[in-house]
């Protein structure tokens, strides 16, 4: 990952004219086509700014050098840049705040990166609708907190939520913390403004409670990752706002009977807003960036939150079934505030990893909760095969795993057995009937492996979708397939 800090450009943009940059005809005619309609403010081409725009947070994803970086602020805007895309055959990478974890939004060498992160305004918040209207670029916790003045609620909460943007959400499909209890971002996507490859302006969906009119296109856009159009507005589902949940933590003595307690807790009918599993690296590792006190001596953590009318006895009955599995310590959070930090302790746990060696490759395998535990055993006999510190962090209820490998980037040989163990972890996903990512996306990072998932007809289809909407290829190209 490398190191988690807000991607704004490192310095201040310096805004060129068409003029004052040196470059060769085929960019000097992209750039002077772009500025025909667009400020120039929202024309980036010194190379030391379009260099920061150049990759997300993924480890191991090679990236290009945008020619330029794009900001609009307006639907016509996006449109005329991809008119222009199309025009030139120039390739288009959109991007939010480039916190996804498998290149997604890498850009390609020479390619327009369009940045997304200007069009950050909340259009509309109806609670009688219950909707909220946004544009690509709005945060995701700024989002939640302004529903939150209606008494509504947008569940989807990614760990990185202060930082990254709907857009980018809708573009990987991201899920978070509460997804356990109210599912993941395709749940709450109601209808999409998209442009086109070509520069035309679509919109898929409703914003009804209810929609069935053709094949369901918003759909197909949510975890498209910026290869079929790029998002500039989306209209999404809230939830009246539930109660402030209450979080314990239940410390065992393995990664199995914490996944023993995660299946009694499940197939007990419970639905708790919340169910994560730190095994004991995540534990340290977050200790010694928070200095949280977290308990060290646990080998698995596994903290449980109910936002229910009486959470204390929803967690005295999750506590009970945690102690049959064999928990040494069930301790209840007295409040409120003591669960929220319960939370921000999980929340910190890749940033924490990424600090225990300098570089992680985290993978995102999915597997059926009734698996878990053997996905967890397999990847602790990884680790020790290649002799690698790999911590787990999970949104167990979901079944969704993200054994995280910490390895020193400079070393040749750490590297090529962090890549190998970050493989193998793929690979016992799917021999557990899992998904080689439950929330990350695609990307760069896992191109071979979507084609080892679906198959050769999957691919094929999926192929034929993408040339539907971008017959020339120029949207996000490389990423996916
Ligand atoms: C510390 C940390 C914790 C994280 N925790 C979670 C977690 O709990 N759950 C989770 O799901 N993810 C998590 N992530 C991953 C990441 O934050 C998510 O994938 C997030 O949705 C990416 O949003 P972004 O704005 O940064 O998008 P980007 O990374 O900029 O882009 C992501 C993808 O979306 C596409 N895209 C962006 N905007 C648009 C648009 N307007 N139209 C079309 N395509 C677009 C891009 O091309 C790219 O393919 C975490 C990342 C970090 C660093």
């Amino acid at each position: 990952m490398g190191g988690f800090t807000p991607m704004a450009p490192k310095c201040e943009p310096v805004i060129m004219s068409r003029s004052e940059a040196p470059h060769d005809d085929m960019t000097g005619n992209l750039l002077d086509r772009l500025l025909a309609g667009l400020p120039a403010e929202a024309v980036l081409t010194d190379p030391d700014v379009t260099g920061s725009y150049a990759h997300d947070m993924a480890g191991f994803c090679p990236a290009g050098n945008p020619a330029v970086v794009v900001l609009p602020r307006t639907a016509e805007e996006v449109q005329h840049v991809m008119r222009t895309a199309t025009a030139l055959r120039v390739p288009v990478v959109p991007q939010g705040a480039r916190t996804g974890l498998s290149g997604g939004a890498n850009a390609t060498e020479g390619c327009i990166v369009l940045s997304l992160t200007r069009m950050d305004r909340i259009v509309e918040i109806n609670p009688v609708d219950r909707i909220a209207v946004v544009e690509p670029g709005v945060v995701n916790a700024a989002l939640s907190r302004a529903v939150g003045e209606h008494g509504l609620y947008y569940p989807p909460d990614p760990s990185s939520w202060e930082t990254c943007t709907i857009g980018g959400n809708i573009g990987t499909a991201s899920g978070g913390l509460c997804c356990v209890k109210y599912g993941v971002t395709a749940e709450y996507v109601l209808g999409l403004d998209v442009v086109l490859a070509d520069g035309r302006l679509m919109s898929t969906g409703r914003r009804t409670a209810k929609g069935v009119a053709g094949y369901d296109l918003t759909r197909l856009f949510v975890g498209s990752e910026g290869s079929l159009g790029v998002v500039v507005r989306a209209i999404l589902a809230l939830k009246p706002r539930p109660p402030r949940q209450l979080a314990l933590a239940a410390e065992f003595p393995s990664g199995a009977a914490a996944c023993d307690a995660v299946c009694r807790i499940m197939a007990g009918g419970h639905v708790p807003s919340l169910l994560e599993l730190m095994d004991r690296t995540t534990v340290g590792a977050v200790n010694e960036l928070t200095r949280m006190g977290l308990p060290e001596t646990t080998e698995a953590l596994l903290l449980a939150a109910f936002d229910t009318p009486d959470p204390a006895a929803d967690l005295a009955a999750v506590g009970a079934l945690c102690e049959a599995a064999g928990a040494t310590q069930v301790v209840p959070a007295e409040d409120v505030a003591e669960s929220e930090l319960l939370l921000q302790a999980r929340r910190s746990a890749l940033v924490a990893l990424d600090a225990v060696k300098g570089t992680t490759m985290i993978d995102d395998v999915c597997v059926p909760r009734s698996r878990l535990g053997e996905m967890l055993e397999g990847v602790e006999r990884i680790a020790e095969k290649h002799g690698l510190t790999i911590g787990v962090v999970a949104h167990a209820g979901d079944g969704n795993t993200h054994p995280t490998v910490c390895f020193d980037a400079a070393d040749p040989d750490e590297r090529r057995r962090a890549r190998e163990s970050f493989d193998e972890i793929m690979g016992l996903g799917l021999e557990l009937g899992g998904t080689i990512t439950g929330e990350h996306g695609v990307g760069v990072l896992k191109k071979e492996w979507l084609a080892r998932e679906i198959g050769p007809v999957g691919v094929e289809m999926q192929r034929a979708v993408k040339a539907a909407f971008d017959p020339l290829g120029i949207l996000n190209p490389g990423k996916l397939f």
